[in-house]
């Protein structure tokens, strides 16, 4: 065989490669995008079994048919856990984002005529995307201080016109739970659909104790998502969508035979798929059983609550709302007269050795504007680690005790843009105006850009800075 480049030798650049550039992916020290489960069998459970089906292809399962077991298991355990009565059917899908995107697709389907969601402003983006692909248009409510919806709002935004109101289970930027019997009962009310977005702790909250009804036990819900390749511990590519009702689900899947190939129906977004993610989380859900789940998830109730405590000991920081425990986020404390800015705060945590995820604060109709934070997803391999986060928190803050908060100065001559259009040469000219290059380093200073320019602006320079990223 004639290589370009031997495979060892190509193998090795990719193992230099990850060490120069990519964050762990183990260690509970990056407080954001992964979750290690920090057990050394599941690692390696997962790891062989997704090698194990590394190249069917899930397009079809009557020709990889394992592949059709372990989705009806996964779908039998996750109705199981989620409450979904005989009425509810399961659709495993690629991540979040694709089974928020079928759950509106399947909303729109089932309410022909009807183009608007309802959702709070903290809803993840991936809410934004689907309105954006599917011709829908999504009305943000605000969220009260305490970052949870506010029903008021939110029931005075329903209307004919609604095809589904949207809650989060909890919300990603600040770890708490919506008011979601409040909300479903009022959508019941009207025959408005409702999804509960529970993507990020659909695999925890069941395992918690004190959480308020929130799953397909609450009369009104009428799909869910919850991903498992978050805290089900696999590997990216796998989440699953629970509907009410086959005919719901029917109405999002696709078939077309009206080609001389193959007779195709899909399940989900793609063709031709990757199962390993799916199949290692079946992998965990079946090793672990919901003993092995609910030891794993309260570590991180118990982690959650030693990182909230330590920070409401430290002067000039608060913790937004009543986090359920699988992420929190850091405010400034605005009644202490000594603050402290939890976007210089991440930057000195990265100095001792954890990378805490920085958010910018955001503009509400109705209620108070949100403040920046920042924003810690704990898993239970943090755990190793606690005593010295705790630590951390509390010189870091020390460090930066009294810095002011970065001004995003540099984004003043952008006002006057909102709403221009910007072809690539201007974003990128505009980009390296205002520094975006070093501004990797200066969380504080970015995210302050961010808040500071104008939606549509910011919005086609991050795409700008990606496309730039990954290509010219
Ligand atoms: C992660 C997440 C999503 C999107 O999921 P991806 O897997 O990143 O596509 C949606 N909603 C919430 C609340 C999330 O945390």
């Amino acid at each position: 065989m004639t290589f370009a480049i031997q495979p060892d030798e190509v193998l090795a650049r990719l193992r230099s490669l990850r060490a120069d550039r990519d964050a762990p992916t183990k260690g509970g020290r990056v407080l954001s995008y992964v979750y290690d489960p920090g057990v050394p069998e599941l690692h390696r459970l997962v790891e062989e079994s997704a090698l194990e089906v590394l190249h069917l292809n899930g397009l079809d399962p009557f020709v990889y048919g394992s592949l059709a077991v372990v989705e009806r298991e996964i779908g039998a355990t996750m109705k199981q856990l989620l409450h979904g009565g005989e009425d509810v059917v399961a659709t495993c899908t690629s991540g979040g984002t694709e089974s928020v995107i079928l759950a509106v697709l399947a909303a729109r389907e089932a309410n022909p005529g009807k183009r608007r969601i309802v959702a709070p402003s903290t809803r993840h983006p991936a809410f934004a995307k689907a309105a954006h692909l599917l011709g829908m248009d999504l009305e943000v409510v605000p969220v009260t201080p305490d970052g949870r919806a506010d029903v008021d709002a939110f029931v005075a935004a329903l209307g004919d016109d609604v095809a589904l109101a949207v809650v989060s289970a909890p919300s990603y930027p600040h770890g708490v739970v919506d008011p979601i019997a409040e909300i479903a009962a009022a959508c019941a009310e009207r025959g408005i659909d409702v999804h509960v977005d529970a993507c990020f702790g659909g695999m925890v909250l069941p395992f918690l104790p004190d959480v308020p009804a929130w799953d397909l036990a609450v009369p009104g819900v009428t799909s869910i998502s919850a991903d498992l390749h978050k805290y089900g511990y696999g590997p990216k590519g796998a989440s699953v969508l629970l509907q009410r009702g086959p005919d719901r689900q029917r109405g999002m899947m696709f078939a077309d035979a009206d080609w001389p190939g193959y007779p195709v129906a899909t399940s989900t977004l793609l063709g031709s798929r990757q199962a390993a993610g799916l199949v290692a989380a079946w992998a965990v859900l079946q090793s672990l059983g919901t003993v092995g789940f609910g030891e794993l998830q309260s570590q991180c109730r118990r982690i959650s609550d030693a990182i909230r405590a330590t920070v409401e000991g430290i002067d000039g920081l608060r913790v937004v709302g009543d986090p359920v425990g699988v992420a929190l986020a850091i405010a400034t404390d605005d009644a202490s007269d000594s603050l402290v800015d939890p976007l210089r705060l991440g930057d000195a945590l990265i100095a001792r050795g954890f990378l805490a995820q920085a958010q910018p604060g955001l503009r509400q109709q109705g209620q108070p504007d949100l403040p920046s934070t920042l924003h810690l997803t704990v898993t239970p391999a943090l755990g190793q680690h606690l005593d010295a986060l705790l630590e951390a928190l509390v010189e870091a803050s020390e460090e930066v005790r009294g810095v002011p908060k970065a001004t995003g100065e540099a984004a003043a001559p952008l006002q006057a843009l909102d709403g221009v259009p910007l072809d690539s040469a201007t974003a990128g000219a505009i980009l390296a105006q205002v520094g975006a290059e070093d501004l990797g380093a200066e969380r504080a200073e970015l995210i302050a850009i961010i808040e500071a320019t104008p939606r549509s602006v910011i919005h086609r320079l991050l795409v700008e800075l990606l496309a730039r990223e990954l290509g010219d």
